[in-house]
């Protein structure tokens, strides 16, 4: 089986009672998907499948860790996975996503890619701004922090531009 085809679940043709698919995210994942924000990492994700007559309910667990950049000094920078979701499946006309954690999935081809789901999660993961937490070794590179505040300084706002923004910004105000 090839590896895209491992997250391939044809809920339909599940038993009643838990089924536990498990994955290994690392950079072929990331690749794959063609996430540009997140390249590489490290995170065990298991996916919990309840079924039942009524109810068909999916949990999906990731712990790990991601290898991504820090906002500030654009160093490496590992961010510690650790969640879970839980989602509703139903079967429906087409698939798609009725709420945030209800899913729909075609009749007529009841499986389900887990990738894109995984890999949003794992975007969501991603805190807005990382960057080191700066306690024992977790520290930005002193070296290109100093870089980038003589860079910064260079960029000091110009008085000529300053005047012309003022002019425009009394403009927009009329
Ligand atoms: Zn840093």
């Amino acid at each position: 089986m090839k590896e895209s085809e491992r997250f391939v679940i044809g809920f339909k043709g599940l038993s009643l009672g838990e089924h536990v698919f498990e994955y290994q995210i690392d950079a072929d994942f990331f690749t794959r998907m063609k996430n540009e924000e997140l390249q590489d990492g490290d995170v065990q994700v298991k996916v919990f499948v309840e079924k039942s007559e009524r109810l068909l309910s999916v949990r999906v667990e990731s712990k790990g860790v991601l290898n991504t950049h820090c906002d500030r000094c654009l160093g490496d920078l590992k961010v510690p996975v650790d969640i879970s979701e839980q989602v509703y499946v139903k079967f429906g006309d087409e698939t798609r996503e009725e709420a945030d954690n209800v899913l729909i999935i075609a009749d007529s081809s009841p499986q389900y890619d887990m990738s894109r789901m995984i890999n949003e999660m794992l975007l969501l993961a991603k805190p807005m701004k990382a960057v080191h937490s700066q306690i024992g070794d977790d520290v930005c590179e002193a070296s290109m922090i100093r870089k980038m505040e003589e860079y910064s300084e260079k960029r000091e706002v110009d008085p000529r531009w300053a005047a012309l923004q003022g002019i425009k910004d009394k403009l927009s105000n009329k």
